[in-house]
């Protein structure tokens, strides 16, 4: 099966979409990083509220992990979106980095960064299930 290039619509189509899930996912990040600098300000302040954050540091530990586990998970978003818009500009948006075959249309408009296509995918998710047994 040979590639052909998407359509210059649908590219265009493809960077809008990138581009708004940049913007939130960026935006994200930047809210994060403001509660964090806000907290460590509070936290750094009277000592009242620092037996506070003693007591309740259980819960606020697991809450720290779950939040640096979504940004790095949002960064990671970012990069690849980042690609993703290298890509559309650099003409080879679209095309599996693993065999080189036209990613499914449908496939990227639900994960417009997706690198492989899905027979790529399911190969390397197979391997990982062995590696793992
Ligand atoms: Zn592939």
């Amino acid at each position: 099966m040979a590639v052909k290039p998407l359509s210059a619509a649908k590219l265009k189509k493809f960077e809008a979409l990138i581009q708004s899930e940049l913007k939130e996912s960026t935006a994200y990040v930047d809210d994060i990083n403001k509660d964090q600098s806000i907290g460590a300000r509070e936290s750094s302040g009277d000592l009242s509220s620092y037996a506070y954050h003693q007591a309740d540091q259980g819960s606020d530990t697991n809450l720290m992990e779950q939040t640096v586990m979504m940004m790095e998970q949002e960064r990671e978003k970012i990069r690849a979106l980042n690609d993703a818009l290298q890509k559309i500009y650099a003409g080879s948006y679209g095309i599996c980095e693993m065999c080189g075959e036209n990613i499914d249309v449908t496939r990227l408009e639900i994960i417009p960064y997706a690198k492989y296509c899905i027979s790529c995918m399911e190969k390397m998710e197979d391997k990982k299930r062995k590696q793992k047994k």
